[in-house]
């Protein structure tokens, strides 16, 4: 007997789904829910002063439902980076391997939120019960190790998450993708598989970690001087691996960065990442030991401007300086959008003297995410009847579903979502329901952990109200402005005569504004950006009607 669409199970992308980050998938059936990972977005450099980007869990606070648990797949920032704020959002119980939970409760230490979470471990496996749901961790192959594949039985069909992954079959055992359980739940029938799509574009197969241990041998065998490697604080396996070419070569290994020296204990603690504790040194005493001895794992990869490796390249590093006969290996992709940063990352290590290896320059860096070689095999096992690719921007969605229309899905059966879209899916086919608020909020590094009161219900509000950059320079001394504020805006107005006005106004009155502030303001850059934010949007909001986003850049010269 049919009951209609009451046993249907909803999907609700809350990112994810159109970008690279801020990975949420909200899973439910009837007012039961689970939260499938709650990932962040790194910054880009086009929004100064924003740190990080996180999703808007307002569904979750805002919407009536139980939610029984948030499950993470892994331990990479993209996947665990904003569970505090779906903690916020909705407290539940924290599902994950030990060391994704590792991970997750240094994290939540640093926000002083570690001792009211709920912290439960998933073993790959093992089956644990969540509220009406039954859910199956599956071992996957990635660039983190202990990441899970997750089969969720609901009432409704069982939905199959992979999570990041790629299939790998060259693996150590304890990092390989586990094909048989795949096939398995495949067998017993899946109604919905969400596949990462992250490598969708790339041909083949992504190659295994192993690829990456030549490079580096040759890299240790030709540096007579120190060797810096710079990877994803997370990369346990490359940096497995790397240590272990270190120990060979002699080298004595120092973690730098915060992040980097957090992760290692976690790893290490966890018995994931033996290094021999004689060949620890810390990055106070890399001096006292000859150059050729020395590798130091440094975090940064992307060009974060007060990561270690940034640092180092400026020279400003206060324990470690690299020179001519010194190597600097960048061991990560660059995450779309940090290109211009990373080019500028490599060309200051050039101007230090020593030499910089890439994965443009040599196979230093190997991908953890599958392409299409991978993403056919996983789909062929699991013989999914939907098929929601997750996990991407657009274009790789689109990419993956027409991958799988090759691969012999019928169109009908493969759901391209976006965040906020639901889906929802039974024995009475799958359709789309209305759209549910989804977007990101800006975390502002001046306000620490508080997110900014600027909330971008989505992009299209984005899009819509624009977003302004006011940039000014000050007097360090006398805390005055010493040129005329410049104003960059996109999406906010147009370049017609009225719209330049509109702007030389704000010109002027931000002068006025800055003149007028009080004395203790002036030498407080903080404080001066603060005011600047919250003057201009009123202003705006006067003039025109509109709150773009505003988001001041002030520079002391
Ligand atoms: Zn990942
Ligand atoms: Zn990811």
């Amino acid at each position: 007997m049919t009951t209609g669409f009451d046993d249907d199970v909803r999907l609700i992308p809350l990112g994810g789904l159109g970008e690279f980050g801020l990975n949420a998938m909200v899973l439910e059936w009837r007012e039961h829910r689970l939260l499938i990972d709650a990932g962040v977005m790194f910054a880009s450099p086009e929004l100064p002063g924003v740190d990080a980007i996180v999703p808007d869990f307002a569904y979750l606070a805002d919407t009536p439902g139980i939610l029984h648990g948030i499950l993470l797949t892994h331990g990479h920032e993209d996947h665990i980076g904003a569970l505090s704020f779906a903690l916020q959002a909705a407290p539940a119980p924290v599902y994950g391997t030990r060391l994704t939970l590792g991970f997750v409760r240094r994290r939540l230490q640093e926000r002083g939120m570690a001792s009211g979470a709920d912290l439960r471990t998933l073993v790959a496996g093992q089956a644990v019960e969540v509220g009406p749901f039954r859910v199956h961790p599956i071992h996957v192959a990635h660039s983190v190790l202990d990441s899970v594949a997750l089969a969720i039985e609901t009432p409704g069909g069982v939905v199959l998450a992979s999570g990041d992954f790629k299939v790998d079959p060259t693996a150590a055992p304890e990092e390989r993708t586990d094909l048989a359980a795949l096939s398995a739940w495949g067998d017993r029938g899946v109604l919905a598989l969400l596949a990462d799509s992250t490598n969708a574009e790339q041909n083949g197969w992504t190659g295994c970690e192993d690829d990456v241990v030549p490079a580096f041998e040759e890299v240790f065998d030709r540096t007579p001087g120190r060797v810096l490697v710079s990877c994803f604080a997370t990369s346990i396996p490359r940096i497995k691996r790397v240590a272990e070419v270190a120990g060979r070569k002699g080298r004595a290994i120092a973690f730098v960065g915060r992040r980097m020296v957090d992760n290692a204990e976690v790893a290490q603690r966890l018995g994931l990442l033996p290094i021999p504790p004689s060949s620890l040194m810390a990055p106070s005493s890399l001096g006292e030991l000859p150059p050729h001895q020395v590798l130091a794992f440094v975090s940064g990869s992307q060009g974060e401007p007060l990561s270690a490796l940034s640092l180092v390249s400026v020279d400003e590093h206060p324990t470690l300086a690299v020179g001519p006969g010194d190597t600097v290996v960048l061991s990560a992709r660059v995450i779309p959008g940090n290109e211009r940063t990373v080019s500028r990352l490599i060309g200051n290590l050039f101007r230090r003297g020593c030499d910089v290896v890439h994965a443009g320059t040599a196979k230093v860096h190997v991908s953890g995410h599958g392409s299409r070689a991978d993403l056919v095999e996983l789909l062929t096992r699991v013989r999914p009847r939907y098929l929601v690719p997750v996990h991407g921007e657009y274009r790789m969605l689109a990419q993956h579903a027409r991958l799988a229309a090759q691969a012999g899905l019928p169109a009908d059966r493969v759901l391209l979502a976006e965040d906020g879209d639901v889906l929802s899916l039974g024995s009475a086919g799958a359709r789309k329901l209305p759209r549910v608020a989804a977007g990101r909020l800006l975390l502002d590094r001046s306000g620490g952990d508080e997110i900014e009161d600027v909330v971008v219900r989505d992009r299209r509000h984005l899009s819509a109200q624009g977003i302004v950059v006011p940039v000014l320079v000050l007097e360090k001394q006398t805390g005055r402005l010493q040129s005329p504020p410049e104003m960059v805006t996109r999406g906010f107005v147009d370049v017609s005569e009225r719209s330049a006005e509109l702007l030389e106004d704000a010109g002027r009155f931000l002068v006025e504004t800055m003149d007028s502030r009080p004395q203790e303001e002036r030498f407080d850059p903080a404080l001066t950006r603060e005011r600047v934010r919250v003057e201009l949007r009123r202003f705006f909001k006067k003039r025109t009607q509109r709150r773009p986003l505003v988001i001041p850049v002030v520079m002391e010269v």
